[in-house]
């Protein structure tokens, strides 16, 4: 009888293990296809300053459309892109992309920085610095205006060799973001030895707690006041209510993103809310 059990249990997991694995080389063969074809858009969601209320920037968000118009969202892709190195020809689709609209928007008279998502597999890339100058001098764009974000495991995990490419990215005047800050291995020492310019609380520490308040108001004040002295930038993610946006603001944080000011939009969209008598809209 326990033999049976066993067989049981054996043929379950096959099946769910087949039907996983055919769910994973679907997925394999239409990114590959999809990165041919540049299937992607980006997204971009606004940045502002706090005080001035003003946009300052935005986040570069890839999107997947589908012929029946919904849309595949990064967390159902990105891992998997990942695994099978998809992720390299999307990274650079997406720099190339950011490159081009911050060139568009140079001729439109509008310096608008774009932070793009970079995921440490891509970082690796011996010719990764090479590639990005030589997108920012195609379009002859201002380096400043471009943004790498990494998460801290990235920053972690590549080590001290990764510090030398961060200084050679940052020598050449592109800037860096620390992603989802203090979810990651969260040493405060990084924020001191990494060459970064902006630290991004992760959204757990802002919403997602009861009612509509900061879920975690002294995690917040604690990275506030260390990226503070260490003279970085901090930015607050998932913002999304208005009592979040203002005890941000009391805090001293700098910037604010979230659903509450625009949830990620196509540049269509976003070029209406900037410039709405120009001809692009
Ligand atoms: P992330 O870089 O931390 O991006 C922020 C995520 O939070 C985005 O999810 C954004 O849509 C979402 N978000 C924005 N405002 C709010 C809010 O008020 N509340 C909540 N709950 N969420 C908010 P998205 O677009 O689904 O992207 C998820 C993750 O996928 C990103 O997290 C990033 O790690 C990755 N990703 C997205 N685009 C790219 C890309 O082009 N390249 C790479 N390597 N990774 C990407
Ligand atoms: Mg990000
Ligand atoms: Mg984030
Ligand atoms: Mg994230």
């Amino acid at each position: 009888e326990c033999k049976q059990q066993l067989d049981q249990h054996f043929l379950m997991f096959n099946e769910r293990m087949q039907e996983k694995l055919k769910h994973i080389m679907t997925l394999e063969r239409e990114l590959n296809q999809a990165v041919e074809m540049e299937a992607f858009e980006l997204y971009y969601q606004p940045k502002i300053d706090l005080k001035s209320e003003l946009i300052t920037g935005v986040e570069a968000l890839v999107r997947w459309p589908m012929p029946d118009g919904s849309i595949r969202m990064p967390g159902d892709f990105i891992p998997e892109a990942v695994r099978t190195g998809a992720i390299i020809p999307i990274g650079e689709w997406a720099l190339e992309t950011a490159c081009k609209q911050i060139a568009q928007w140079r001729d439109l008279g509008a310096r608008i920085p774009i932070a793009v998502n970079i995921s440490p597999r891509h970082l690796k890339l011996p010719e990764f610095t090479d590639r990005l100058l030589e997108k920012v001098g195609r379009y002859n764009i201002d380096p400043g205006l471009l943004e790498l974000e990494l998460t801290e495991e990235a920053l972690v995990e590549t080590g001290a060799s990764n510090i030398f490419i961060l200084q050679e990215i940052r020598n050449a005047g592109v800037k860096i973001a620390i992603d989802d800050f203090g979810t990651g291995y969260s040493s405060m020492r990084y924020l001191k030895v990494l060459p970064i310019d902006c630290v991004k609380i992760d959204k757990t520490f802002i919403s997602g707690g009861e009612g509509n308040d900061l879920s975690d108001p002294t995690i917040i004040e604690a990275i506030v006041f260390l990226a503070k002295g260490l003279s970085l930038d901090v930015v607050a993610e998932g913002v999304e209510t208005e009592a979040q946006k203002n005890a941000l603001a009391e805090i001293g944080c700098d910037k604010a993103q979230g659903f509450v000011i625009s949830p990620p939009i196509p540049s269509r969209l976003l070029n209406q809310l900037l410039f709405p008598s120009s001809a692009l809209t």
